[in-house]
């Protein structure tokens, strides 16, 4: 086990590639750490600003234990991490946080629902659905029309389709592949919400103001934060986040996606047990962003206050859309984060300016 609080100098590694990874990479060289990176894509996003690349996949044995043996905490920037790699992981005595328990439910609707229904977070009505034959009878129960979607391996909108009518089910439940499903009942809300919240290694919990969000095609596009909401739902969105940490003895950043209903109930849509899409704005509207409170969280660092010091609006930059860098740049209040992909495929996350104002 690391001696904690973590020293500088002492190394995070990072699981995962991406733009997350490359965020807390910058992050916690900010904080005098050097980050070694796992991720089977060579010259990825966060391995380009990282001390340690390691090229491998993220189950691949010899790989993890490189991971293990350069690095004195290990976290991860996407939930879908292979339950054998964090096994393998603790077999070799490495402290992975956020750990397995939050990887467990995050990884499965069902199991993620079930925790959060337990924990006292409250969530649409569900059913797990294993076979054609139960799914028509799941919906019925549920009441059409409801969604259906994969129990594992879902993000984005992918994954996921409405039923209109029970009887449609088994049609349903085939066309998402035939994998055990869960079925939730529609929520009738107003608006997305999200809120980022952080645990230290000694229970201590501090929680970002609330973001609105905008979906398109299941991607987000747009966030806005701090959100104008009633102090109570402001009050609620902290309150689940503290049932769902504690729950999970959780140590690291969370993402809570959520959903408002028209009487000003919050419903909890899901978790991410990482750094999130929603929390970008805090990069440049308040004093300590997602990133370095996770790296501070996981490296048994003090926890930072979350106050928002302006508004911000955060737009991703999809696709050919990041082809406007100068355009960007040049606008005053934006500040502008581009990820350094070489590729711009349609839809693929580039970059994000937040846009910003006062509060
Ligand atoms: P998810 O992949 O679960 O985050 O779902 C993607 C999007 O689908 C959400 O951001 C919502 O806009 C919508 N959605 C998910 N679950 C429900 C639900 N139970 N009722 C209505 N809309 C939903």
């Amino acid at each position: 086990m690391p001696r904690l609080p973590l020293a500088p100098g002492s190394t995070l590694g990072v699981i995962g590639g991406g733009q997350l990874g490359r965020m807390l990479a910058l992050a916690a060289a900010r904080l005098g750490f050097d980050v070694a990176v796992l991720e089977p894509e060579a010259g990825s996003p966060a391995a380009r600003v990282a001390a340690h690349s390691i090229v491998a996949a993220y189950d691949d044995p010899a790989g993890l234990e490189a991971l293990a043996r350069l690095s004195d905490v290990i976290t991860f920037e996407f939930e879908n991490v292979p339950a054998a790699a964090v096994d393998r992981l603790a077999a070799l005595g490495a402290d992975v946080a956020p750990g397995a328990r939050a990887l467990a439910v995050a990884q499965d609707r069902v199991a993620e629902k079930t925790f959060l229904n337990a924990a006292g977070a409250p969530t649409v009505a569900f059913a797990a659905v294993d076979d054609a034959a139960s799914a028509a009878e799941a919906v019925a129960k549920i009441g059409a029309p409801a969604l259906m979607k994969t129990r594992r391996e879902g993000y984005d909108g992918k994954g996921q389709r409405w039923v209109e009518h029970a009887a449609d089910a088994p049609a349903v439940f085939a066309a998402l592949g035939g994998r055990p499903v869960i079925v939730e009942a529609a929520a009738d809300f107003v608006r997305e919400l999200s809120v980022i919240a952080a645990r230290g290694r000694d229970g201590a919990i501090a929680v970002y103001p609330l973001a609105e969000n905008h979906h398109e095609g299941g991607v987000l596009r747009r966030s806005t934060a701090p959100a104008r909401a009633p102090v109570e739902v402001a009050a609620q969105a902290e309150r689940i986040a503290h049932l769902i940490l504690n729950g999970l003895d959780y140590v690291g950043v969370m993402g809570i996606e959520l959903f408002e209903l028209p009487d000003g109930r919050l419903l909890v849509n899901e978790i991410a047990p990482r750094v999130h899409n929603t929390g970008h704005w805090t990069q440049d509207g308040c004093e300590v962003d997602q990133f370095e409170q996770h790296v501070r969280a996981v490296a048994g660092w003090p926890l930072a206050p979350t106050a928002a010091l302006a508004r911000v609006e955060m737009l991703n930059l999809l696709g050919d859309e990041v082809d406007a860098w100068t355009r960007l740049a040049a606008e005053p209040e934006t500040r502008l984060h581009l990820y350094g992909k070489r590729e711009a495929k349609p839809g693929r996350k580039m970059g994000h300016v937040n846009r910003l104002s006062p509060l």
